[in-house]
């Protein structure tokens, strides 16, 4: 193990909480203490729904609790408040347009517009260091299931693909123009083949220069840090750079259901210590392909971005080094953002935004993955104590 960075405090809430007002911190309070009770969030999640449904006043309580913890805002500009915030603690953003669940082409259309819309905003806001895009949110889930399956497409499917590969080029593309990296978000095993294969298209043509498309790769899979190396063995030989998003992955339960279900090995890893080991050591392995691999480790666990930092420490990478990027979802885990900031490492901030009403079923996945992981949630609140008790002390 490599020598502790000296720099680098993650339970420094005072860095951590800079731009929190104490009216902030109270809210985050209540919000994390909620969501830590997952029988309550159990019974929220379809009154908030069926409230919302049948337009009972419910958006404004919304929009000022859990909205507020985990979104920027409903448009782009409405985002700029937010950003500026993050940008205070060298903390940049990542506009996540976050409207799920919507499967026309018509909606399709309009979140490739809305993710060109945002690669031009990054191109005037500095503190916006990448792009994001699902892609399902520019094409139909079951049409990619049925790819990846490698059944038969009807001519009308055939075509089908062709609008989602075209707005996934223009996506890519407009970001190579404005030299913004782009991530391409990970989804469901079923459907992950095909995204890898569009990831690598996008890719080959690219990335030429540097990494700016980046695929996402998700360790609690099995087979994921031997994708990732063969990835790279197929980029050296065709003369490309990769861009590798690390997160250890967010459907776990759904994954092994389903394996169960149809009767297949699943492909998730049989604990959480195999998911761990293969998240550092695709860490290792980026950091020792640096000049060929664009990193952003996306994870909120402390043991791996100070293993990320050690790392870089010991090969003297530098702290911002473009090629390095650590990445939290807004409103969790503000300690490692904060402090990698202000320890001059690059880190980005999902931000996810978009109408109340749309962004619902993105904000019940937030809370419903802080009652399930309590550590998290118990973290979260420690850190939170803490500073409230800190700040009441220094008055
Ligand atoms: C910036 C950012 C971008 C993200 N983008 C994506 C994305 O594109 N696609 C995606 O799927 N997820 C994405 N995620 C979510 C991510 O995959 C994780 O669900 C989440 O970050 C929790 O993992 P962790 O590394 O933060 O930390 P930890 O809290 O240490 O790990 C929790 C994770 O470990 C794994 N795990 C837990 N228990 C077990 C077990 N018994 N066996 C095997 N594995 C286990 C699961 O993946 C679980 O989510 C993103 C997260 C961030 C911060």
């Amino acid at each position: 193990m490599a020598s502790q960075n000296t720099t680098l405090n993650f339970d420094n809430t005072e860095i951590a909480f800079r731009n929190k007002s104490d009216k902030d911190l109270e809210r985050a309070y209540w919000l994390f203490k909620m969501v830590a009770s997952s029988s309550l969030i159990k019974i929220g999640t379809p009154i908030t729904n069926f409230a919302l449904s049948v337009g009972l006043p419910v958006q404004g309580i919304i929009r000022n609790t859990i909205y507020k913890q985990f979104c920027g805002g409903e448009t782009i500009q409405g985002c700029d408040h937010a950003i500026a915030e993050l940008g205070k603690g060298n903390v940049t953003t990542i506009l996540d347009y976050s409207v799920e669940g919507e499967d026309s082409e018509e909606s399709f259309d309009a979140c490739c517009n809305e993710v060109l819309a945002s690669v031009k905003y990054a191109t005037l806001n500095k503190l916006i260091s990448f792009c994001v895009f699902k892609p399902t949110g520019v094409g139909r889930f079951d049409l990619l299931a049925k790819i990846d399956a490698k059944e038969t497409l009807t001519t009308e499917e055939k075509e089908e693909f062709a609008r989602l590969m075209d707005r996934c080029d223009r996506i890519c593309k407009a970001c190579h123009k404005a030299g913004i990296p782009v991530l391409i978000d990970a989804e469901h095993s079923w459907i992950q083949d095909t995204i890898d294969d569009i990831a690598r298209i996008m890719m080959e043509k690219y990335n030429i220069e540097k990494p700016i498309v980046y695929n996402t790769y998700q360790l609690y899979r099995h087979d994921k840090l031997a994708s990732l190396k063969a990835d790279l063995a197929y980029a050296n030989i065709r003369g490309f750079h990769i861009g590798a998003k690390i997160v250890r992955g967010a459907y776990m339960e759904i994954e092994r259901e389903r394996a169960k279900e149809k009767g297949y090995p699943s492909p998730i890893q049989p604990n959480k210590a195999a998911s761990d080991t293969d998240y550092n050591e695709a860490i290792i392995f980026c950091l020792d392909n640096i000049d060929k691999i664009g990193l952003m480790a996306g994870t909120h666990n402390d043991q791996s971005c100070l293993l990320l930092a050690q790392e870089m420490q010991k090969r003297n990478i530098a702290p911002n080094n473009q090629n390095v990027f650590f990445a939290q979802l807004l409103g969790m885990s503000d300690n490692l953002s904060f402090n990698l900031g202000a320890s001059n490492y690059n880190v980005a901030k999902y931000m996810p935004y978009g109408p109340v009403k749309a962004v619902m079923p993105y904000l019940f996945r937030r809370a419903q993955e802080n009652s399930s992981a309590a550590g998290q949630t118990g973290r979260e609140l420690s850190l939170i104590i803490k500073e409230k008790q800190r700040r009441k002390n220094s008055k």
